[in-house]
């Protein structure tokens, strides 16, 4: 494959540094193999998706010196109950086809539940890393849990030093909330460029393969899954910024035209992400909203706030689909012909919070839920963002009315999107803070990328009552412990996204109480 034999330096150096970057972890003195440019395993492993028997594991073959297309190699896999890998309890062979990169997706189950494990690949002569996994609890299970969640990992623009300090929390499922790629660059010569893009932008399936490949060869973001196993949904960069089903950002470009970019992108987004079957994509269409249960304790309705949108509301004149602070007399914010999730979305998240048997009921998606009352930074007015939840108003009042109706237990919603911490109380009526308070919802900030203007943001605060905590001043990832009783949330920031070797601190602690919807200061 042409287009990744440039990568051999970089990517080899890359690894190189990560590991002289001191972070200690034992579970990156695999990746040192990589300095043979035939080694298949330079991307790493990952696990997914867990069921009480089981999860996906995968990984996928990108020797630096490239593997013709035609070629079809057998993986051999083998998943074992000690991380010496002495005590094998499964194992078999897949087959590595080029027509998906020669990524492999072994659903592994008859696993004990609520338990670790550990597996490894075997190719061409050469052995994976190993990577650790978990099955999820048993129906029945209240076991306290641990988890974590991230989002907006710009390459560009700093280490994912946040992916490395959660890999070490060896967390039991961890989250990613949307942009696990950016498809854009910066213009080249900027100075907050700390390490480059190979490709200035992603717009074909070779373009977006090069992309995961880069990402996947960051030592940080391999230690973090092979440390847990996760669950992954995407927001708009795994595509294009702010598009909306088959909508580009750019004026101009089809809706033919850009289906044909979104194949593409989901193509490549399948190929490198611990996914099941049932999300394989079917040409322009792939299914990602799926429930992971996690015993009795947990239920995570994972949501895709992209595929199935309407066009975003009131586009001006110029015929961009940007996102923009939209005033508060354009018709089409409150329109409920309109929605973000789409109709069967819509029916299955209401079915499944209404037949929800879990203690507590966690959606898991790419953007913050409350609404947010804020300034056009060119003329000053008020008004509302127009490519999150605040252009979908109707579609995010039949969800919180449809909560509210369902009486799911303890409902928070994780978020991302916005690259900066809040902390809010969802109303039955977001226009009115004296409305009952029917859920708590938590945004995690981005990995890397630039968080929105801290002090333009606070100042609004006033406007938005219903908003407990916010800061965007930092980068990081939130870790959350769960028990029958309670949800402890922290939010976690790395001192300096330009160091490799940045350390992490604690910003925030938040608790929500069984029954008691808001989050508490912990
Ligand atoms: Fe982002
Ligand atoms: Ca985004």
């Amino acid at each position: 494959m042409g287009n990744e034999s440039g990568l051999a330096d970089p990517g080899r150096r890359r690894v190189l540094s990560g590991l002289a970057a001191g972070s200690g972890l034992a579970l990156i003195g695999p990746y040192a193999r990589a300095a043979g440019t035939d080694y298949p395993f330079t991307l790493g492993v990952a696990s997914g998706d867990p069921l009480p028997d089981g999860f996906v594991i995968w990984t996928r073959l990108a020797p630096v010196s490239g593997l013709q297309p035609s070629r079809e190699v057998a993986v051999r896999w083998s998943v074992a109950t000690d991380e010496g890998m002495r005590q094998v309890v499964h194992r078999g062979h897949v087959l590595a086809r080029g027509g998906l990169a020669h990524s492999v997706h072994v659903e592994v189950a008859g696993l004990q539940p609520g338990r670790p494990y550990w597996y490894r690949f075997e190719a061409l002569g050469e052995q994976s890393p190993i990577g650790r996994s978990r099955t999820a609890p048993a129906a029945d299970s209240l076991a306290p849990a641990h988890f974590g969640f991230a989002s907006c990992s710009h390459y560009e623009l700093g280490y994912f030093s946040a992916y490395r300090h959660l890999a070490q929390e060896q967390a039991d499922l961890v989250f990613f909330l949307g942009d696990y790629i950016y498809e854009n660059s910066f213009a080249s010569g900027s100075t907050k460029i700390v390490r480059a893009h190979d490709v200035i932008e992603a717009s074909d399936l070779a373009g977006y393969r090069a992309r995961y490949t880069q990402y996947k060869r960051d030592p940080d973001l391999q230690a973090l899954h092979a440390s847990a196993p996760c669950v992954a949904t995407w927001d708009d960069h795994e595509v294009q910024n702010d598009y909306a089903d088959r909508w580009s950002q750019d004026a101009g470009v089809s809706p033919q035209a850009f289906l044909r970019r979104r194949a593409a992108a989901y193509q490549a987004f399948y190929e490198h992400i611990p996914l099941r079957r049932t999300s394989l994509p079917q040409g322009a269409d792939m299914r990602i909203y799926r429930r992971i249960d996690f015993g009795q304790l947990a239920r995570f309705h994972v949501l895709d706030g992209r595929q199935y949108r309407s066009e975003q509301p009131c586009i001006p004149a110029n015929g961009s689909h940007r996102g923009h602070i939209a005033a508060p007399d354009c018709a089409d914010l409150s329109d409920s012909r309109r929605t973000l999730l789409g109709w069967e979305q819509e029916a299955w998240l209401h079915e499944g919070l209404a037949r929800s048997p879990a203690r507590w009921n966690v959606i898991a998606q790419d953007l913050l839920v409350a609404p947010m009352l804020q300034r056009d930074p060119a003329t000053l007015s008020l008004g509302h963002w127009t490519d999150g939840w605040d252009g979908y108003a109707a579609c995010r009042q039949r969800m919180l009315q449809a909560i509210d109706r369902s009486q799911a237990r303890n409902p928070v919603f994780w978020g991302g999107d916005i690259h900066s911490f809040w902390t809010t109380d969802l109303h039955l009526d977001s226009q009115d803070p004296a409305s009952k308070v029917v859920a708590t919802e938590f945004v995690g900030t981005s990995v890397t990328s630039d968080g929105p203007p801290y002090d333009a943001f606070h100042a609004l605060m006033p406007l938005n009552p219903h908003v407990k905590f916010f800061d965007s001043r930092q980068r990081g990832y939130v870790s959350v412990t769960l028990d029958e009783r309670r949800m402890s949330t922290r939010f976690q920031t790395i001192s300096e996204r330009r160091d490799p070797a940045a350390t992490a601190s604690t910003l925030q602690r938040f608790v929500v109480e069984d029954g008691r919807a808001g989050a508490l200061l912990g």
